[in-house]
């Protein structure tokens, strides 16, 4: 059921949103902001499912909740939507607004573009205008701005306008921006908006949604996909997704190798295959992706990858070291520190589009010098 309190891990984010509600003081303009694949979207929807639904009740606690029954509450999909599909399809006042939009555009050129950024054209059609027009179910509408650090300038000052004199057409209309990177968005954007922050997921929540969606991994494998996931069950599915387990039985044994003075067999061009086939899949998959981007994320994926071994190796190397010997526990720990600062080296230059293949081995080099017994 999507309600929020059905929501896991984000209790002060459920608790500022859950306040506002109930002191019928909901502010126009929100601002999710937080890692990535924490559940700022599903919150989004569950939030914008008690704005609309026209009879709230309290739940047990005293709190606010959708009342499941209403008109409102009867067409809300209460699925995840797809992003296949052109995101108002499931409540007439709920508006979904995202990159993927521009694949539904009726302007050629804004289809045919690659979807890097959030064109201007969709924050007027599918934010402004809207959001001007009266709501079909007559209790208010809500519109969901997904990754909205990709706005450039142009998108930002046009939604700079809505949030500065917001529509009061029929039960109000509440806009909500999510993003990871609320850097990327104006101070006066921010200023604007009421903030409500996410945290990482705790493990255990992690942990328990793999033993409902993937019950066929051994212990082992488990740990090492709550430990990439680190707090977020968006990065946790895409690395069952895409097996990124195959890339760390491939890939680490080679830095292990590296750290015991063994030769690390071919590691750079096998991560380099890798971070490539990730990334055509992708393109493949979704048309109006693009390839450097996908590439970037694919690259970032396995370096994560390397960081969170590295950080592993770190703790057990902590447990065995003698606390009475601090130059010896700095030898122990070093050589993966070390690593890690080069993996965030290696990270840095994706951005100055380096060759993918100079940069894996650039990075096999480094952990060579660092990891040397
Ligand atoms: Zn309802």
């Amino acid at each position: 059921m999507l309600r929020m309190d059905t929501i896991q891990g984000q209790p002060k984010a459920v608790e500022q949103l859950l306040a506002q509600s109930e002191a019928q003081r909901v502010h126009h303009a929100q601002l999710f902001f937080g890692p990535e694949g924490v559940g700022k979207f599903t919150t989004a929807r569950a939030f914008a499912r008690l704005l609309l639904c026209h009879a709230p009740e309290h739940d047990l606690t005293g709190r606010p909740s959708a009342c499941g029954g209403c008109n409102s509450c009867r067409v809300f999909r209460v699925d995840t939507p797809t992003k296949d599909l052109p995101p108002e399809s499931g409540h007439p006042d709920l508006h979904v607004v995202n990159k993927e939009l521009a694949a539904f555009h009726e302007d050629k050129k804004v289809r045919d573009r690659k979807q890097t950024t959030i064109p201007v054209d969709i924050v007027r059609d599918a934010l402004i205008k809207p959001a001007f027009m009266a709501p079909q179910l007559n209790h208010g509408k809500v519109f969901i701005l997904d990754e909205a650090h990709l706005l450039r300038q142009e998108g930002q000052n046009a939604l700079l306008k809505v949030l500065e004199e917001p529509p009061t057409t029929g039960g109000g209309t509440t806009i909500i921006l999510i993003t990871p990177r609320e850097d990327a968005l104006l101070p006066t954007i921010r200023s604007r908006c009421q903030r409500t922050a996410f945290v990482p997921l705790p493990d255990d929540v992690v942990d328990r949604h793999l033993n409902e969606h993937a019950a066929h991994l051994g212990p082992q494998e488990r740990r090492w996909l709550t430990a990439f996931a680190a707090g977020s069950l968006g990065r946790a599915r895409l690395a069952l997704d895409h097996d990124l387990a195959e890339w760390a039985r491939v890939v680490l044994p080679g830095f292990d190798a590296l750290a015991q003075g063994r030769p690390e067999g071919g590691l750079g061009p096998a991560m380099e295959a890798r971070i490539k086939a990730f990334a055509e899949g992708w393109v493949k998959k979704h048309k109006q992706a693009s390839k450097e981007a996908a590439n970037k994320n694919a690259a970032g994926l396995m370096f994560r990858l390397v960081t969170t071994h590295a950080r592993q190796q770190l703790a057990s190397a902590a447990a065995d070291c003698d606390p009475q010997d601090p130059d010896a526990a700095e030898a122990v720990l070093r050589p993966w520190t070390c690593l890690i600062d080069h993996v965030n080296t290696a990270e840095g230059r994706l951005h100055s589009n380096v060759h993918l293949g100079t940069l894996c081995d650039g990075l096999v080099a480094a952990a060579a010098g660092a990891l040397r017994p």
